[in-house]
């Protein structure tokens, strides 16, 4: 039978409650069990994918094509288990279903409410997520903080769930803010009083709080959160700022995290092996390099909306024992005056967007790159953006764009997939007002690589990864691109979608566009192939460029 760890947060949000319950998934492997993570998200939204990554972070996606929030990306980060469409549901996807059973008649004639309808949806979805194969511990993470609106349904329905399953079954963590104030040189425990009496009064009494402080928390102030909060000493844990993120299930570890929820579960298991985070931990902080890579993209200051392929290029840093460092580039800034600083970089990347703010910037630098023989990555848009360059400055197609930004373009190089398979000189517009949320290629598919190509070097024969995206390569322009110089690595056979461009590499030493996103697969212990060679190519290029300067073209 599945046990339940649910995890609450109180006082304020960003205290990294996905880091925390990631971590305690973590141990919880390390300890032999199988585990697995469930995030609740209390916003009205169906999935985040509508939503803009300034104001939720990055979109993740799971092999299954599920768009979800982006503490499912640490999870897989974290722990063995994959993440599937079940493993994240928001209030938008329960009320959704319960309007569906109302509108179908299931509720035989009943008044249908928040009590008992909607939190039996949330404790049948909660039950779906953990259903996968022999899971012994599901983490169930309730976004947002106690206190909300929002997130009461929520917590009532793990309270009706955490009756029913005993209490050997189920344990509650809540993760709780203390903060120094300067003027009185003190930790404060207020706050977490206060949050802990907040849950106590929906019927929650946490067996475990972690006390997220700039600093260790001392003894003094541990008894008297456990006095004020009715939670024993050694369940007041500390969980300080640290340095490197995967320092934390060594920190939870060491002051008895999963000893506390294995005795609450009562579960006999060998004890927790984080050896090899140790040694992940060294890595990071012992790097022999150090590469620089410019990021052009538009979400400048926000390194949530990139979250996952920040963490991929660092973890390919780990694996070449360097240090990566992301410096994000406005693209929107970028014009044809500005764009060689852009020679001071180990390589340029150019991620994944949506819309037309930014781009021709993108296309400057794939062009610069290009032309300076730097390294060039390009992720989906990326793909899309470099292979508009090409057309426009290989191929001789002027104006060559997508039909995302100019829809009258005379090349659509890249267009809908209808737009390009039914072409025959028009292209067929699409409605304007068609749903936004649902039209895309999602999730993971496979293609062939083509053998001596730079890809089929990294991939070997076949690549699967997760897609994204609504724009394809337009199959009617790739002879023109291949004849300019473009080589289509990667393709699908049947719909002929373009999956990876590159171009030749007595051309250029490493130029690589790829339409899925290899970030979404990427973790510390492996790396991810595409990350590991193009970081490496970044080594070489600084190698390169130190031992004789480089010639720029302007
Ligand atoms: N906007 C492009 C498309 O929809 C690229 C999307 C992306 O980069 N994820 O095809």
């Amino acid at each position: 039978m599945t046990k339940f760890v649910f995890v609450t947060g109180g006082v304020v949000s960003s205290l990294g409650k996905g880091i925390a319950s990631a971590s305690l998934a973590a141990i919880l492997e390390s300890r032999g069990l199988k585990v697995t993570l469930i995030k609740l998200d209390p916003y009205l939204n169906v999935d985040p994918g509508t939503m803009s990554p300034f104001q939720h972070g990055e979109v993740y996606v799971t092999d299954d094509g599920a768009e979800t929030d982006l503490d499912l990306g640490h999870y897989e980060r974290f722990i063995t288990t994959r993440m599937k469409r079940s493993n994240n549901f928001t209030t938008g996807q329960i009320y959704k279903s319960v309007l569906e059973k109302e509108r179908r008649g299931d509720y035989l004639g009943k008044t249908v409410q928040v009590i008992p309808h909607v939190t039996n949806e949330i404790q049948e979805f909660v039950m779906r997520g953990a259903k996968a194969d022999r899971i012994d511990v599901a983490i169930v993470e309730i976004g947002g903080t106690v206190g909300d609106i929002e997130s009461l349904p929520f917590l009532e329905a793990v309270r009706q769930m955490s009756l029913k399953l005993g209490p050997t079954n189920f344990a509650f963590v809540h993760l709780t803010y203390v903060p120094f104030i300067s003027a009185a040189g003190e930790l404060k425990t207020k706050p977490t009083q206060h949050t802990v009496q907040k849950l106590r009064e929906i019927g929650i009494q946490p067996d475990v709080l972690l006390c997220r402080a700039d600093r260790t928390i001392p003894d003094d102030e541990r008894e008297k959160i456990s006095l004020f909060t009715n939670v024993p000493l050694h369940g007041v844990i500390s969980m300080p700022d640290v340095d490197v993120i995967y320092k934390v299930p060594r920190v939870l570890h060491e002051q008895g995290l999963d000893e506390q929820v294995c005795m609450k579960l009562q579960l006999l298991t060998r004890p927790a092996d984080l050896r090899r985070w140790d040694v992940l931990v060294q890595e990071v902080l012992q790097p022999k390099h150090e590469v620089t890579i410019a990021m052009c993209g538009k979400y400048t200051d926000l390194s949530d909306s990139y979250k996952s392929l920040n963490e991929a290029l660092r973890h390919a840093g780990i694996h070449n024992h360097a240090r990566v460092k992301i410096e994000y580039v406005d693209s929107e800034t970028l014009t044809e005056q500005n764009v060689s600083q852009l020679a001071k970089f180990d390589a340029v990347l150019v991620p994944g967007g949506f819309g037309k703010r930014g781009v021709e910037g993108k296309i400057l630098a794939a062009k610069y790159a290009r032309e300076n023989r730097i390294p060039y990555l390009g992720i989906c848009l990326g793909m899309q953006v470099a292979t508009i360059e090409v057309a426009r400055h290989l191929a001789g197609l002027a104006d060559a764009n997508s039909t995302e930004f100019d829809p009258a373009t005379p090349h659509p190089v890249i267009a809908l997939i209808d737009e390009w398979q039914d072409r025959d000189g028009t292209i067929q517009k699409r409605d304007a007002n068609s749903d936004l949320g649902g039209t895309m290629r999602l999730g993971a598919q496979s293609s062939d690589v083509v053998p001596g190509t730079l890809a089929h070097h990294i991939y070997g024969p076949v690549v699967t990864e997760r897609h994204r995206h609504r724009y394809e390569a337009n199959e009617h322009y790739l002879d023109r691109l291949q004849i300019a110089g473009l080589v289509i690595s990667a393709i699908t056979q049947r719909e002929k979608l373009t999956e990876i461009v590159e171009l030749p590499q007595d051309k250029h030493p490493w130029f690589v566009g790829v339409q899925f996103h290899p970030e979404f697969k990427s973790t510390p212990w492996d790396g991810h192939p595409l990350f590991i060679h193009y970081v490496k190519a970044a080594l070489d290029h600084q190698m390169a460029r130190t031992t004789s300067p480089v010639k720029v073209v302007a």
